[in-house]
Order: structure tokens, then sequence, then C-alpha cells
């Protein structure tokens, strides 16, 4: 059966942000998902490239059809089944709003707390019940969890449009002391459209409503503040003022006033003013909707993720708040999360290539895979192991790339997560220091790395001496 792409096409494409080398600009496609994040549009735009469309219609070869497509439906079965699934389908990744909360984890206020008391006005369910129109998913998917929401009426009146995501939600929420739900439908339609990452433009918000608080209590030096409320002009960036933020993401698109210097991402904003530690970021990128305070696997997660303040190298929020593949206290230094971080890692690093959304690991493990990669390439003597040594390969390489160009040689979170405690919710008190400290010298010694770069001796044993020349 031919797919409508076959006669039509699909199309991914870059918003005036990514025009304009916004450093945190989103590259989206024609069915509103996007690669948003590390500011991949910026390469797109300073290249002069607009938009990609592929149109094909040749067939990917597949070495036993049958067992693949018998293969496919029991993976598709177990997938449906599970609960996450269900919830996910049902409230959208949005359902994490009132869990995180609840283990005071939902980073609020710049990440000066934990929990926010109007967590259940910008939840999954709430979205559910007053803005959802429709639930859809992503071109073969059995969960279905993408949202599609409009606001009829009010200020913030918003046509039918994709989402809100959890991490827009918090973001917009949370992070800005936001409670006001209509506030972030419409301002993720604006990011959408303009082409932002939402998790590096809320962090960027946040941060400048810090730098404003500090400007005007005299936190600032006296140059720095005078020239921030300059460039601000008629903006004024209290907590919660969406109205504001509103403004700033237009003036952030086409490099106006603060907007040209909050475009170029929250750790550049934060120390051009003179307060760096106000931006939530490592190595550059922006930190997700998961403070390690409270989940405290996060820490090493975040630390250790290549490409810097990610949440998807390693989900650990799966094991230390959800439960899978097994529940662990989210506070307790426990060594055995170490093994679990690394694991799902090189895992991880499987599911991105065969192009499986993450979402399907809540059901599955490596095992349900390999009769599938079987069935596909007819490599009939494929194990779970050699995958999960591919997916080591790959972590390792991506290590290197970052050692190489000069990034990947330190695995830290950013100062305010690891020395200063959580002043509220069921992570009072708890900083990150500990748990990072307890659990780097025991990754680097089952990755068999030293000080954060594989050692000779492991990449002789992974088989990649090609790349010994970086060491
Ligand atoms: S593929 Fe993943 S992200 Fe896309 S709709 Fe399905 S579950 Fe959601």
């Amino acid at each position: 059966m031919k797919t409508p792409n076959e006669f039509i096409g699909s199309v991914l494409s870059i918003g005036p942000a990514g025009e304009n080398l916004s450093k945190i600009a989103a590259i989206i496609n024609d069915k509103y998902r996007a690669a948003a994040r590390t500011g991949l549009a910026a390469v797109l735009g300073y290249k002069k490239l607009k938009a990609i469309f592929v149109k094909g219609k040749r067939k990917v070869p597949i070495a036993d059809m049958k067992t693949f497509l018998e293969e496919s439906k029991k993976l598709t079965k177990k997938i449906v089944e599970h609960s996450i699934s269900e919830s996910l389908g049902k409230f959208g990744t949005a359902v994490l709003v009132n869990i995180v909360n609840s283990v005071g984890g939902l980073p609020t206020k710049n990440w000066t707390m934990g929990t926010f008391e109007k967590a259940f006005e910008i939840s999954g369910e709430y979205l559910a019940e007053k803005y959802l129109l429709t639930n859809k998913g992503c071109w073969g998917c059995s969960i279905q969890c993408a949202r599609v929401s409009a606001v009829p009426t009010g200020p913030y009146k918003t046509p039918r449009s994709e989402g809100p995501e959890y991490e827009t939600i918090w973001a917009f929420g949370s992070n800005l002391f936001n409670g006001n739900l209509e506030a972030i439908i419409k301002l993720n339609y604006l990011a959408n459209d303009l082409g932002f990452d939402t998790i590096s433009l809320g962090n960027v918000m946040s941060t400048l409503m810090e730098l404003y608080e500090k400007a005007k209590k005299g936190e600032l030096p006296k140059d720095k503040a005078e020239r921030l409320l300059n460039l601000l002009e008629d903006i004024e960036p209290t907590w919660g003022n969406m109205d504001a933020m509103m403004q700033l993401v237009w003036r952030m698109a086409y490099r106006h006033g603060i907007g040209d210097i909050a475009a170029e991402g929250a750790a550049r904003l934060a120390e051009e003013f003179g307060s760096p530690d106000s931006a939530i970021h490592i190595r550059g990128l922006e930190l997700p909707a998961y403070d390690p305070r409270a989940i405290n696997s996060m820490a090493l997660a975040y630390a250790t993720a290549n490409r810097g303040g990610c949440h998807l190298r390693s989900y650990a929020v799966s094991f230390d708040v959800l439960g899978v593949p097994k529940k662990t206290d989210p506070l307790a230094i426990d060594m055995e999360k170490v093994d679990l971080v690394k694991y799902q890692q090189d895992y991880f690093s499987v599911i991105d290539s065969l192009v499986v959304c993450k979402f399907n690991t809540f059901a599955t493990d490596i095992d349900d895979y390999v009769n599938v990669i079987k069935a596909v390439t007819g490599w009939d003597d494929i194990t779970k192991e050699e995958l999960l040594e591919i997916g080591e390969r790959i972590y390792n390489v991506e290590r290197l790339f970052a050692v190489r160009e000069g990034h990947g040689y330190k695995d830290y979170l950013p100062k305010r997560l690891l020395e200063e405690p959580l002043p509220d919710g069921p992570a009072k008190g708890k900083r990150a220091k500990e748990a990072l400290e307890a659990y780097l010298p025991k990754y680097y010694e089952i990755r068999g790395w030293k000080d954060g770069i594989p050692t000779k001796e492991t990449l002789k044993r992974l088989g990649l001496d090609e790349f010994l020349y970086i060491l």
C-alpha cells in the first residue's frame, strides 16, 4: 500500500530563529516533530539552507518479511498493553508534571525550588480536560502520545496546534513561576512557529527573570545591571510575566535588543551580565525538567551525557521514579544505579540507531529487538550482548568526538544543583554533590575511562583502534 508521502514527500525546515542563527533554534518537520536540542537549526541557517524536502518510492529490503511482521506484532502488543504507554496516550508526556512534582523534582523558578503549588493547573490531566482536541502520533506509532490543543478565546487565544509536551509545560510553567496553561499553549505555538527549542527557550527566559530580579536588587555589577535594563526596553521580565515572554520570543527570533543576546542561549546570557551561575546548563546545553537533587540518578545521567544537559542518553527517571526496569529510591545513594545508567546509555544508543522511539523502552528491553533485527537484516547470529557492545562503541565514539573537539573531558553539574540544597518538597535539604561524587568513580571504572576519557585498553577492547590518535 502506498503512503501519502510516496506522492507528496515530506519537509523539514527552520524558522526565523534558525535563519538568524540563534544557538537554541530547532529544526521542525511537517508532522510538527522537532530536532530541537543543541541548536542544529543554526547550522542550517549558517549554510543558508531553509528546508529539506524528501520524496521517495523505493522499498527498503527486508530479509524475512513474514518473521518481521510476526515479531513486530508481538512487540506492538507488548507496548500497547503497558500501563505507561496507556498513560502517555491518554495524558501525553505532561502526565509527568504531577508525578515529578510529587517527588520534589519539578524545577521551579529557575531551579531554585523543586515543587510548584500550581502543578495540577499545568498538568497533562488538566490539559486533557480543558484544551485537548485529540491525540496523535508519529508515523507508525502505537502509543500516540502527541497532543493537539487549542485555546478558543481570551488573551492567549491559540489556533489548533500540536503540544504542549511535558518539557515545554515545565519550561514555560513552573520554571517561569507561571501557572497559566493557556499562556503556555500560546507561547508553545509561537516557539514552534519561530523555530525554537522549548527546553532551552524556557531556561533562557528563567535566566533572564533571575537576572532582572538581581539587577533590581542591586546584586549584579552596576554597569551590567544598567545595560540589562536599557536593553530590555519595555519588557519587564518579572516571575510569571508571560506577556513579557510573548514579546521576548519575537525579539529573540529577530535579534532585537535583549533578544539578540538571549538568542545565544542561557549560558552566554548569564555570562554577559556577570552572573554565570544563573544559567543552568552543561557544556552550554540547558537542562531539561528533572532536578537531580530529588532524582539523584539523574546527577550521573546528566553529567555523563555526551552532548551536555540531556535526559535522553540515560533516562534515569524511569527507575528512580517510574519503576522501570525496577524501582529504586530517588534519594538513596545506591551504586546499582550506576550500572543502570551505563546500561541505558548503551541500550539507548542502539535504540536511537534503530530509529525507535524511547517511549517504547518502558515496555520493552533489548532482548525484544534481537529477533526484529535478525528478520530485517538476515544477521542470524546477532545477540543482545553484541547489540549492547555496539551501543557501548557508539557511546565511546561520541565521547571521543567531544574530547577531540575540546568539550568532553569534564563531567560536571551546574553549581546550583551541586551545592545549593533544595528548600522544599520531599527532597528538602538535598543537593547533588554527594550523589555525583559517589557515582562518578564507579562509572569510570565500569566504562574503562580515566577522568572522563576512554583509555587505550578500552578502545582496543571495543575494536576502536582507529581513534587511538585522539588520546
Ligand atoms: S513515536 Fe514516541 S513521541 Fe511519537 S507519538 Fe509515539 S510515543 Fe509519542
